[in-house]
């Protein structure tokens, strides 16, 4: 890890570094917790469609696992990003508008991309920014 770089961090930004790491290490057990779960939940059967009633209680665990480790997954590069984004002095930003994020939220989410106007819209259009050329 870039410690030596952190150094070179405002105290502000500092404190959502470690904020960032804080969260990575969380995810990182909450990841290590699912693929356990979804290892050991022995069902080989896979790859069927299958209506939601049809699913077996085990099938059923370990879709919700790996679903959620596909999500943490995420958010482990999310969090990647936003550390990179810290180093280069540009984190905090909107990636949409580029206005700033706002603290509250960035406190809640420290990995957050957007601020809480362009999630909104992208929330309303499948995740995209009819906004953005
Ligand atoms: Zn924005």
């Amino acid at each position: 890890m870039p410690a030596a770089c952190a150094k070179k961090l405002s105290k502000k930004d500092k404190k959502y570094f470690d904020s960032l790491m804080v969260a990575r290490e969380i995810v990182t057990k909450q990841m290590n917790q699912h693929v356990s779960v979804a290892l050991n939940s022995g069902n080989t059967k896979h790859g069927a469609v299958t209506h939601m009633a049809d699913y077996g209680g085990e099938n059923f665990r370990r879709d919700i696992e790996l679903q959620m480790l596909t999500e943490e997954g995420n958010v482990v590069e999310l969090i990647e990003d936003a550390i990179g984004r810290l180093m280069e002095g540009v984190y905090g930003k909107c990636v949409d508008c580029e206005d700033a994020i706002p603290h509250g939220r960035l406190e809640v989410k420290p990995y957050a991309l957007y601020c809480t106007k362009c999630k909104s819209i992208r929330e309303k259009n499948n995740g995209t920014n009819p906004n953005l050329d």
